[in-house]
């Protein structure tokens, strides 16, 4: 779910485009206050930005400024007056697009839109990305099923590669080695818990500088294995 805010001082119209945005599904925070509105657009992660003009204690030109200087976050500024909207763009501060008050609220919500699409499809080009687990060294590629250790790559069985990220997706979760036999092994007739203590090994003499001493994987004498964080 988009997550929008609204800076605007007036409730009755950041109440208006809240009803409207979270109709079409948009999580929405409003904040009333410039200097308030301008550290949670700092602070936290939006999708997309509301700007009034106008406001108490920090004014829209100043907070898209703060935000330019430090997000891409798109930014669409509301004003009152049309004169207004030459001022901004006079300005270049960066906002993506501007409406006047009064607005149709299904017009905002139209751009709303399109400009979350528009700033999607400029930060992914259209390629989600590699889905990755990094812990103190150890990085593990989800997607292209790679693994490096300090940046260099190592060779994984099918097998090993599944149990390693199975583990490191569950830190410090003790799991029996019955309970990975299960998870990793099921479908399968061949094999038996014993194949885990031998992929454990393999897994561990590629990954721990030494595997008498394990930085990731740890036995838990009695139990099984946990990832450690
Ligand atoms: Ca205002």
């Amino acid at each position: 779910m988009s997550t929008i805010l609204i800076v605007e001082d007036e409730t009755a119209i950041a109440e208006l485009e809240k009803d409207y945005l979270e109709l079409s599904n948009f999580d929405v925070t409003i904040e009333n206050d410039g200097c308030e509105g301008a550290a949670r657009a700092l602070n936290e992660d939006f999708d997309l930005i509301i700007l009034d003009l106008m406001l108490p204690n920090m004014d829209g030109f100043e907070i898209c400024k703060m935000i330019r200087e430090k997000k891409n976050t798109p930014i669409i500024m509301v004003t009152a007056k049309k004169d207004d909207i030459d001022k901004i763009r006079g300005l270049g501060l960066g906002a993506d697009d501007y409406i006047t008050k009064p607005f149709s609220p299904s017009e905002l919500v139209a751009r709303v839109k399109a400009h979350l699409a528009r700033y999607k499809r400029l930060t992914t080009s259209g390629m989600p990305e590699n889905e990755m687990i990094e812990i103190r060294g150890l990085k593990i590629d989800k997607t292209a099923r790679r693994v490096y250790i300090n940046g260099e790559e190592k060779t994984f069985t099918t097998k090993e590669f599944d149990l390693l990220t199975f583990l490191a997706q569950h830190p410090n979760h003790v799991f029996s080695k019955e309970e990975l036999f299960k998870e990793i092994w099921e479908m399968e007739s061949v094999g038996d818990i014993a194949t885990v203590t031998v992929h454990i090994k393999k897994i561990r003499e590629k990954i721990e500088k030494s595997t008498s001493k394990p930085q990731y994987i740890e036995t838990i004498w009695g139990v099984g294995y946990r990832f450690k964080v």
